[in-house]
């Protein structure tokens, strides 16, 4: 970070402007708006700078010299003359006071941003110097987006700010108590539309019979890479109090989870899973009974291998208010970053997605359905049973020249890729890292041509035990 943004308040501090054109005439102006005493020292003014003269602007008719400063909080050097505005920055710099340059910002200590000025909130954008047009491109963006209530409402709140640290004595519940005021939009469309008194009245009444209810989300995080997520899996990571997430979900998904709140791992231990299952269903319904916002972060989809419905189970018998979030399956992140499109108008005409881990007393296996031609199937924690995969699919009809691929780790930087055919699988998952999925069918084939993503292409097994040789 080459600049750091702060907000000052130049309320009656005196400001110096050198220069009196109209690059002065704009930082003239800005300096009034926030109520600095303004003088501008030049030999020349224009006219506009006449015109706005008043009591906290006064216009000296002077070349600049270092008595210039003197007693000045800032300096905004606006002349047409390099030279003396590099005279004004090194001088200022001596002396301690801020120093603008306009248009050479590398020669001052401070640059003026471009703003979006809803007050009392204020958006202020800048390139570091790099590129102001970019920087006016994204301000301008923003303020397209940020509707005109924003300062309205932002003055509402600060003005109910003491009776709501009064009355609501936790910042949780003062939280809870703001969040629901804005995301609710009541406030926010009667501002919209000048009826101040009914918005303060909407905002006293809620405030009397504010309970914070618990809450959760079952939220799916997808297959690793964390700008797969969905944009309401991120708000509610966002206003969460208290994260219950699974082994699969990554640490850079986890990073965006709102900082203070409360994250646990409720990871499951393969052979463990009826014990923590348990807990975890207690965890919910413990933190939501409490008031939290509470988010349950799962790999992928909450509804496809998740116990997702295992857990909304619990919390209807419970009672408690809850919403699903779908996310990206592994199915299909790992088969969009391995170049495999699951179906294809000459290849596969459906996808199977299924588990390779068979409980003991569980449904048993289709197999033949599984071995459908034109068909592709995706198997889930299918790698130990690799073997088996195999054997019952060879059994069952498919010819072992089936392309078959392993994705361990998709979406992920360290993604790896492993293609071959179907006899070769058992040999092709020794030593693949977990999380892995195993893609049977014609559209493997395609991974070699339509690879994009990540630094190694797929490793093919025939390749790889050639190249032991
Ligand atoms: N609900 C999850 C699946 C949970 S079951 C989803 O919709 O994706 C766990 C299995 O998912 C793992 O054993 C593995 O087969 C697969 N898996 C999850 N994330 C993966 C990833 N990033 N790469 C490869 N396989 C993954």
């Amino acid at each position: 970070m080459d600049y750091l943004p702060i907000f000052t308040k130049l309320n009656q501090r005196r400001c110096l402007v050198i220069g009196g054109g109209e690059v002065a005439v704009r930082k003239v102006r800005f300096l009034l708006k926030a109520g600095a005493k303004v003088t501008v020292h030049s030999p020349v003014f224009c006219n506009e700078l006449l015109n706005l003269e008043n009591d906290n602007l006064s216009l000296i008719t002077q070349t600049y010299t270092a008595e210039s400063l003197s007693g000045a909080w800032l300096v905004i050097a606006a002349t047409d003359n390099r030279a003396v505005n590099q005279q004004v920055a090194q001088d200022a710099e001596q002396l301690g006071i801020f120093a603008n340059v306009v248009d050479a910002p590398e020669l001052g200590s401070f640059i003026m941003p471009s703003i979006v000025d809803r007050s009392p909130i204020i958006v202020a954008v800048s390139s570091g110097g790099n590129t102001p047009v970019l920087a006016r491109l994204v301000r301008a963006k923003l303020e397209a987006v940020l509707p005109n209530y924003l300062g309205p409402l932002a003055r509402l709140a600060g003005e109910f700010r003491h009776k709501v640290q009064k009355l609501l004595p936790t910042v949780e519940s003062r939280r809870r108590y703001w969040e629901q005021i804005f995301n609710a939009g009541e406030v926010a469309s009667l501002l919209d539309k000048g009826k101040q008194d009914q918005a303060r009245a909407v905002m006293t009444e809620q405030l009397a019979d504010f309970k914070p209810k618990g809450e959760v989300a079952l939220v799916g995080a997808g297959p690793g890479d964390p700008s797969l997520i969905t944009l309401k899996a991120l708000q509610l990571m966002q206003q969460a109090d208290v994260v219950l997430y699974d082994q699969l979900v990554s640490q850079e998904t986890l990073s965006l989870v709102r900082r203070d709140a409360k994250l646990v791992n409720v990871g499951k231990e393969a052979g463990r899973h009826s014990v923590i299952q348990e807990t975890t269903n207690e965890l919910l319904v413990k933190y939501a009974q409490q008031g939290n916002k509470v988010v349950r972060l799962k790999g992928g989809d909450p509804f496809i291998f998740g116990r997702g419905g295992e857990e909304l189970e619990v919390l209807v018998e419970h009672g408690i208010d809850f919403q699903v979030v779908p996310g990206v399956t592994a199915a299909s992140g790992c088969a969009s970053y391995a170049g495999i499109p699951l179906t294809h108008r000459d290849y596969a005409q459906s996808v199977v997605f299924v588990t390779g881990h068979c409980k003991e007393q569980g449904q048993p296996i289709d197999w033949s359905s599984l071995a459908r031609p034109h068909q592709t199937t995706v198997f889930y924690m299918g790698l130990m049973q690799s073997e088996k995969i195999k054997q019952n699919l060879m059994l069952n009809g498919r010819s072992g020249e089936t392309p078959v691929a392993i994705v361990s780790k998709g979406t992920r930087t360290d993604q790896h890729v492993i293609t071959g055919q179907l006899t070769q699988l058992a040999d092709m998952a020794q030593g693949v890292q977990p999380p892995a999925l195993i893609i049977v069918g014609e559209v493997v084939s395609l991974a070699d041509k339509l690879t994009w993503f990540g630094e190694q292409a797929p490793t093919s097994y025939a390749q790889s035990l050639v190249n032991l040789a």
